[in-house]
């Protein structure tokens, strides 16, 4: 593939970019395109349309994941597969996600103007509801396609005004039985997403490129512990069960538990923590916690969780607390595979680009893909790491040399 030289527009690009960036529930450059909304809905007819004009043919799922396909020289064979969501949380900027559809699109583009014809098929992408806001529950459209998300449960899905999934993407046009969602292992040949990388890694170090060979996948679970409430001034001390001592010193371990692993990949955060009754003057009967742990090895990660819990059983005799675990969910990590991160870096070397190897601390739809294709990742940097912010930012030298990265994948996975 050395002597292929894919044909980048990037002015085009950008102004693709801009445009889908206007189509937003709140006013320039803030983006909020929840799923389903009336701009999630505009924003893929405007997509569609962008994929009609490259000749690209278009069907959609009982959820609205979105296949576009630019057909193979044997189009029999399983499709080589890219893309990434157009779904942005409140307040967003006009890059996460988008770059990996538009530059996707440009990707199969400056293929098709250097006069290359693929093997296999090429599809693009659009995943439903990458983003949690609306239903809770993040990379909805992959999670259905992986089989991780059941119909079933599906099916029990609403927004916070009490509207049902299964309603709404009826209204969206998505019709037919949610069970046709799933794919089968062997439907891609390969996956391969171009996403910021929404750290700062690779502008800290001057990079153009990162392949992407792990993505960390979270485990959440909720703590509650009881105790005993009482008067903050009449209950003596010896005779205390303080359901926020205990609490403070389960914390307390879980962060060492997640320190102590000897590798910066395992993370854990206690983000939630609610307590009962809430008043100064009241010893804490109750507590809740909310607990999200992260690695990239998932045996790694449920071993952090197995010593939160022993630490648990030994604060709950000693303090006489009782402490209670619920799993809310805990999707394994993803290794993605090594032909198509080595196809990256060469990708990069051969348009002179700089690159390197790096985990994904943040999932993606790439995570859920994994379940049933050989899934990489190709990360371009971002401004200060940010995202998921309007100030969001990825220069058009990076996204171009994204871009150019990703069509030569594709270009080989192909063949
Ligand atoms: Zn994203």
């Amino acid at each position: 593939m050395a002597d292929l030289q894919p044909i980048i527009q990037i002015d085009l690009l950008m102004e693709e970019l801009e445009t889908l960036a206007q189509i937003s529930e709140a006013d320039p450059p803030v983006v909020t395109r929840v799923v389903f909304s009336g701009a999630d809905l505009r924003a893929r007819i405007h997509v569609k349309e962008l994929c009609r004009e490259a000749g690209l043919s278009i069907r959609e799922d009982a959820v609205g994941n979105t296949f576009i396909r630019w057909e193979g020289l044997e189009p029999s064979l399983a499709p080589v597969a890219t893309g990434s969501h157009i779904d942005a949380i409140p307040n967003a900027g006009a890059y996460d996600g988008v770059v990996g559809v538009l530059g996707g699109l440009e990707a199969i583009r400056s293929l098709q103007r250097a006069g290359y014809q693929p093997r296999r098929p090429i599809e693009l992408i659009v995943f439903t509801s990458e983003e949690p806001t609306r239903f809770g529950i993040g990379c909805l459209g992959s999670r259905m396609m992986g089989g991780v998300l059941t119909p079933d449960h599906a099916h029990t899905l609403h927004d916070k005004h009490g509207h049902s999934l299964e309603v709404l993407r009826t209204e969206a046009g998505f019709l037919g039985d949610l069970t046709s969602v799933m794919l089968a292992p062997g439907h891609f040949h390969a996956f391969v997403e171009l996403h910021i990388e929404q750290g700062a890694l690779l502008e800290r170090e001057g990079l153009d490129i990162g392949a992407v060979t792990h993505i960390a996948a979270p485990a959440s679970l909720k703590v509650e512990i009881e105790g005993e409430g009482g008067h903050a001034g009449a209950m003596l001390m010896p005779d205390r069960h303080d359901a926020l001592c205990a609490a403070s010193e389960l914390i307390l371990a879980l962060e060492a538990a997640a320190k102590s692993t000897g590798t910066l990949d395992s993370v854990a955060t206690v983000g939630i923590c609610e307590v009962f009754p809430g008043a100064v003057n009241s010893v804490p009967s109750k507590v809740r916690l909310e607990t999200d742990i992260r690695d990239t090895d998932g045996a790694r990660r449920d071993s952090v969780i197995a010593t939160m819990k022993s630490a648990a059983d030994e604060i709950s005799v000693r303090r006489g607390v009782q402490i209670s675990f619920q799993t809310v969910n805990a999707d394994p990590p993803a290794t993605c595979n090594p032909i198509i991160v080595e196809a990256v870096e060469k990708a990069a070397a051969t348009s002179g680009l700089s690159c390197r190897t790096l985990v994904s601390r943040a999932y993606h739809d790439s995570l859920f893909v994994a379940r049933f294709a050989p899934v990489g990742m190709i990360f371009i940097p971002c401004r200060g790491g940010v995202s998921h912010r309007p100030d969001e930012y990825s220069s058009p030298e990076w996204i171009a040399g994204g871009v150019e990265v990703l069509a030569r994948t594709l270009a080989f996975l192909a063949g």
